[in-house]
Protein backbone atom coordinates (compact mmCIF):
# COMPACT_ATOMS: atom_id res chain seq x y z
CA UNK A 1 0.00 0.00 0.00
CA UNK A 2 1.28 3.72 -0.79
CA UNK A 3 1.98 5.77 2.24
CA UNK A 4 4.08 8.83 2.59
CA UNK A 5 6.88 9.90 0.22
CA UNK A 6 9.23 8.58 2.70
CA UNK A 7 6.83 5.88 4.10
CA UNK A 8 5.69 7.21 7.28
CA UNK A 9 2.24 6.81 8.53
CA UNK A 10 -0.04 10.19 8.31
CA UNK A 11 0.66 11.11 12.12
CA UNK A 12 4.58 9.59 12.33
CA UNK A 13 7.02 12.36 12.93
CA UNK A 14 10.26 12.05 11.43
CA UNK A 15 13.21 10.11 13.66
CA UNK A 16 13.98 12.98 16.41
CA UNK A 17 17.72 13.05 17.41
CA UNK A 18 18.77 15.06 20.75
CA UNK A 19 21.96 15.43 22.01
CA UNK A 20 22.85 17.68 24.88
CA UNK A 21 25.25 21.22 25.81
CA UNK A 22 27.02 20.14 22.72
CA UNK A 23 28.90 23.53 22.86
CA UNK A 24 31.63 23.85 26.05
CA UNK A 25 31.06 28.02 26.94
CA UNK A 26 27.77 28.33 26.15
CA UNK A 27 25.52 27.92 29.25
CA UNK A 28 22.90 25.29 28.04
CA UNK A 29 23.34 23.93 24.50
CA UNK A 30 21.46 21.23 22.54
CA UNK A 31 20.94 20.16 18.61
CA UNK A 32 17.38 18.64 17.59
CA UNK A 33 16.31 17.11 14.51
CA UNK A 34 13.52 15.81 12.79
CA UNK A 35 14.90 13.62 10.43
CA UNK A 36 17.56 15.71 8.38
CA UNK A 37 16.60 18.94 9.60
CA UNK A 38 19.12 19.12 12.56
CA UNK A 39 18.82 22.78 14.60
CA UNK A 40 21.43 23.60 17.18
CA UNK A 41 21.11 26.21 19.95
CA UNK A 42 23.19 27.30 22.59
CA UNK A 43 21.87 29.68 24.75
CA UNK A 44 24.63 32.71 26.82
CA UNK A 45 23.50 34.66 29.90
CA UNK A 46 21.82 35.81 31.99
CA UNK A 47 24.45 38.47 32.20
CA UNK A 48 23.90 42.35 33.12
CA UNK A 49 22.59 44.49 30.44
CA UNK A 50 22.03 48.30 30.27
CA UNK A 51 19.59 47.43 27.51
CA UNK A 52 17.07 45.96 29.84
CA UNK A 53 17.60 48.33 33.30
CA UNK A 54 14.57 49.76 32.28
CA UNK A 55 12.55 46.97 32.21
CA UNK A 56 11.09 44.60 35.09
CA UNK A 57 12.18 41.56 32.93
CA UNK A 58 14.80 40.00 31.36
CA UNK A 59 15.63 40.97 27.84
CA UNK A 60 15.53 38.12 25.40
CA UNK A 61 17.83 37.80 22.22
CA UNK A 62 17.73 35.18 19.17
CA UNK A 63 19.43 34.78 16.15
CA UNK A 64 18.24 32.17 13.84
CA UNK A 65 20.35 31.59 11.28
CA UNK A 66 21.22 28.56 8.14
CA UNK A 67 24.88 27.92 7.48
CA UNK A 68 25.67 28.38 3.67
CA UNK A 69 26.34 24.21 3.44
CA UNK A 70 23.01 23.69 4.88
CA UNK A 71 20.55 23.10 2.04
CA UNK A 72 21.41 21.38 -1.63
CA UNK A 73 22.11 25.05 -3.17
CA UNK A 74 24.45 26.87 -1.04
CA UNK A 75 22.54 29.56 0.75
CA UNK A 76 23.47 32.65 0.54
CA UNK A 77 25.90 33.38 3.87
CA UNK A 78 23.95 37.27 4.76
CA UNK A 79 20.91 36.61 6.99
CA UNK A 80 18.11 37.62 4.94
CA UNK A 81 14.81 38.44 5.80
CA UNK A 82 13.46 35.12 6.20
CA UNK A 83 15.94 34.92 9.18
CA UNK A 84 15.16 38.32 10.82
CA UNK A 85 11.70 37.07 10.63
CA UNK A 86 12.34 33.48 11.92
CA UNK A 87 14.40 35.54 14.87
CA UNK A 88 11.48 36.69 15.55
CA UNK A 89 9.08 34.03 15.18
CA UNK A 90 10.71 31.77 17.03
CA UNK A 91 11.43 34.27 20.02
CA UNK A 92 7.67 35.09 20.34
CA UNK A 93 7.11 31.14 20.38
CA UNK A 94 9.52 31.01 23.49
CA UNK A 95 9.06 33.82 25.90
CA UNK A 96 5.56 33.10 27.12
CA UNK A 97 7.07 30.39 28.64
CA UNK A 98 10.19 31.73 30.28
CA UNK A 99 9.73 33.52 33.93
CA UNK A 100 12.26 36.48 32.70
CA UNK A 101 10.70 38.74 35.42
CA UNK A 102 12.58 36.51 37.73
CA UNK A 103 15.77 37.43 36.15
CA UNK A 104 15.34 41.62 35.43
CA UNK A 105 18.09 44.10 34.47
CA UNK A 106 19.61 41.23 32.49
CA UNK A 107 19.92 39.85 28.90
CA UNK A 108 19.53 36.24 27.52
CA UNK A 109 21.12 34.90 23.84
CA UNK A 110 20.16 32.52 22.07
CA UNK A 111 21.73 31.39 19.28
CA UNK A 112 20.50 29.00 16.74
CA UNK A 113 22.15 27.30 13.91
CA UNK A 114 20.72 25.24 11.03
CA UNK A 115 22.79 22.67 10.26
CA UNK A 116 20.85 20.93 7.65
CA UNK A 117 17.14 21.98 6.13
CA UNK A 118 14.65 19.85 5.04
CA UNK A 119 11.54 21.68 5.90
CA UNK A 120 10.51 22.42 9.88
CA UNK A 121 13.38 23.98 10.69
CA UNK A 122 12.05 26.75 12.54
CA UNK A 123 10.26 23.95 14.74
CA UNK A 124 13.38 21.91 15.35
CA UNK A 125 14.95 25.32 16.10
CA UNK A 126 12.33 25.99 19.35
CA UNK A 127 12.90 22.57 20.50
CA UNK A 128 16.30 22.95 20.54
CA UNK A 129 16.21 26.40 21.92
CA UNK A 130 13.58 24.60 24.68
CA UNK A 131 16.37 22.41 25.57
CA UNK A 132 19.06 24.49 25.65
CA UNK A 133 17.45 26.72 27.73
CA UNK A 134 16.35 24.44 30.15
CA UNK A 135 19.58 23.58 30.51
CA UNK A 136 20.77 27.04 31.13
CA UNK A 137 19.05 27.00 34.58
CA UNK A 138 16.67 30.47 32.82
CA UNK A 139 13.47 30.02 35.15
CA UNK A 140 10.85 28.89 32.98
CA UNK A 141 7.17 27.21 33.92
CA UNK A 142 7.17 24.26 30.94
CA UNK A 143 9.43 23.78 27.81
CA UNK A 144 8.04 25.01 24.33
CA UNK A 145 7.23 22.04 22.39
CA UNK A 146 7.56 22.47 18.57
CA UNK A 147 6.09 20.86 15.14
CA UNK A 148 4.70 21.67 11.73
CA UNK A 149 1.26 20.40 10.47
CA UNK A 150 -0.53 20.56 7.70
CA UNK A 151 -2.50 19.40 4.70
CA UNK A 152 -0.88 18.00 1.76
CA UNK A 153 -3.38 17.55 -1.17
CA UNK A 154 -6.44 16.28 1.14
CA UNK A 155 -4.22 14.51 3.88
CA UNK A 156 -4.11 15.83 7.00
CA UNK A 157 -0.22 15.02 8.54
CA UNK A 158 2.22 15.51 11.28
CA UNK A 159 5.78 16.96 10.49
CA UNK A 160 6.06 17.83 6.97
CA UNK A 161 9.58 17.24 5.01
CA UNK A 162 10.62 19.36 2.28
CA UNK A 163 9.12 17.05 -0.53
CA UNK A 164 6.13 17.27 1.37
CA UNK A 165 5.82 20.92 1.53
CA UNK A 166 6.33 21.36 -2.14
CA UNK A 167 3.90 18.97 -3.11
CA UNK A 168 1.39 19.37 -6.44
CA UNK A 169 -0.62 16.48 -7.35
CA UNK A 170 -0.37 18.46 -11.05
CA UNK A 171 3.16 18.42 -11.20
CA UNK A 172 2.92 14.59 -9.95
CA UNK A 173 0.88 13.48 -12.44
CA UNK A 174 3.94 14.39 -14.94
CA UNK A 175 6.40 12.31 -13.12
CA UNK A 176 5.95 8.33 -14.11
CA UNK A 177 7.51 7.71 -10.43
CA UNK A 178 5.95 9.81 -8.18
CA UNK A 179 2.57 10.00 -9.63
CA UNK A 180 1.39 6.82 -7.66
CA UNK A 181 1.69 8.98 -4.40
CA UNK A 182 -1.40 10.87 -5.60
CA UNK A 183 -3.38 7.98 -4.46
CA UNK A 184 -2.33 8.58 -0.77
CA UNK A 185 -2.19 12.58 -0.71
CA UNK A 186 -5.07 13.24 -3.17
CA UNK A 187 -5.66 16.52 -5.02
CA UNK A 188 -3.96 19.64 -4.49
CA UNK A 189 -0.92 21.37 -2.86
CA UNK A 190 0.61 21.00 0.43
CA UNK A 191 -0.69 23.46 3.52
CA UNK A 192 2.13 23.97 6.14
CA UNK A 193 0.91 25.01 9.59
CA UNK A 194 3.85 25.25 11.89
CA UNK A 195 3.01 25.77 15.82
CA UNK A 196 4.71 25.30 19.11
CA UNK A 197 2.74 24.50 22.18
CA UNK A 198 3.36 25.29 25.86
CA UNK A 199 2.17 21.39 26.80
CA UNK A 200 1.12 21.97 30.50
CA UNK A 201 -1.40 24.67 29.34
CA UNK A 202 -2.28 23.11 26.30
CA UNK A 203 -1.68 26.84 24.84
CA UNK A 204 0.12 27.53 21.61
CA UNK A 205 2.08 30.27 21.24
CA UNK A 206 2.78 29.92 17.24
CA UNK A 207 0.47 28.88 14.67
CA UNK A 208 1.09 30.20 11.05
CA UNK A 209 -0.22 28.98 8.00
CA UNK A 210 0.86 28.54 4.63
CA UNK A 211 -1.86 27.49 2.17
CA UNK A 212 -5.02 27.25 2.37
CA UNK A 213 -7.56 25.18 4.89
CA UNK A 214 -10.84 24.37 5.90
CA UNK A 215 -11.77 24.99 9.47
CA UNK A 216 -12.62 21.53 10.42
CA UNK A 217 -9.63 20.57 8.73
CA UNK A 218 -7.47 23.32 10.83
CA UNK A 219 -9.01 22.15 14.23
CA UNK A 220 -8.32 18.48 13.11
CA UNK A 221 -4.80 19.52 12.36
CA UNK A 222 -4.46 21.32 15.44
CA UNK A 223 -5.53 18.72 17.60
CA UNK A 224 -2.79 16.14 15.78
CA UNK A 225 -0.46 18.77 16.39
CA UNK A 226 -1.51 18.97 20.87
CA UNK A 227 -1.25 14.88 20.29
CA UNK A 228 1.87 14.73 19.16
CA UNK A 229 3.48 17.86 21.03
CA UNK A 230 2.58 15.69 24.47
CA UNK A 231 5.19 12.71 22.79
CA UNK A 232 7.76 15.20 21.84
CA UNK A 233 7.63 16.56 25.35
CA UNK A 234 8.37 13.65 27.06
CA UNK A 235 11.04 12.05 24.37
CA UNK A 236 12.77 15.94 25.43
CA UNK A 237 11.95 15.64 29.29
CA UNK A 238 13.61 11.81 29.00
CA UNK A 239 16.53 13.23 27.12
CA UNK A 240 17.29 15.86 29.61
CA UNK A 241 16.80 13.86 32.62
CA UNK A 242 18.82 11.07 32.11
CA UNK A 243 21.34 14.11 30.69
CA UNK A 244 21.11 15.34 34.52
CA UNK A 245 21.67 12.17 36.07
CA UNK A 246 24.80 11.21 33.93
CA UNK A 247 28.61 11.71 34.27
CA UNK A 248 28.33 14.05 31.79
CA UNK A 249 26.82 16.44 33.99
CA UNK A 250 29.31 18.75 36.55
CA UNK A 251 27.60 21.49 37.99
P1 LIG B 1 10.87 25.90 7.78
O1 LIG B 1 12.27 25.43 7.61
O2 LIG B 1 10.57 26.33 9.19
O3 LIG B 1 9.86 24.89 7.26
P2 LIG B 1 10.39 27.56 5.40
O4 LIG B 1 8.99 27.11 5.11
O5 LIG B 1 10.73 28.99 5.18
O6 LIG B 1 10.73 27.25 6.95
O7 LIG B 1 11.42 26.70 4.59
C1 LIG B 1 11.15 25.38 4.25
C2 LIG B 1 12.39 24.70 3.76
O8 LIG B 1 12.82 25.29 2.54
C3 LIG B 1 13.60 24.83 4.69
O9 LIG B 1 13.57 23.95 5.79
C4 LIG B 1 14.70 24.51 3.72
O10 LIG B 1 14.76 23.10 3.51
C5 LIG B 1 14.23 25.21 2.44
N1 LIG B 1 14.79 26.56 2.34
C6 LIG B 1 14.36 27.68 2.95
N2 LIG B 1 15.12 28.75 2.64
C7 LIG B 1 16.06 28.31 1.80
C8 LIG B 1 17.16 28.92 1.10
N3 LIG B 1 17.44 30.21 1.23
N4 LIG B 1 17.92 28.15 0.31
C9 LIG B 1 17.65 26.84 0.16
N5 LIG B 1 16.63 26.20 0.79
C10 LIG B 1 15.86 26.91 1.60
Amino acid sequence: MVKRFDGREYNEIRKINIKLNVVDNARGSAIFSFGDTVALAAVYGPKPSKMSLDYKKAFLRVRYNMLTFSTPERKKPTPGRREIELSEVIKRALEPALLLEEIPGSIVDIYIEILNADAGTRTASINAASLALSLSGIPMKDIVVALAVGKIGEKIVADLNKEEEDYDSEKLKKDHEKSKYIEYYGEGRATDIPVAIIPSEKRFTLIQLDGEISNKELNDSLNLALEKALEIKNLMKNNILKHLSSDNFIY
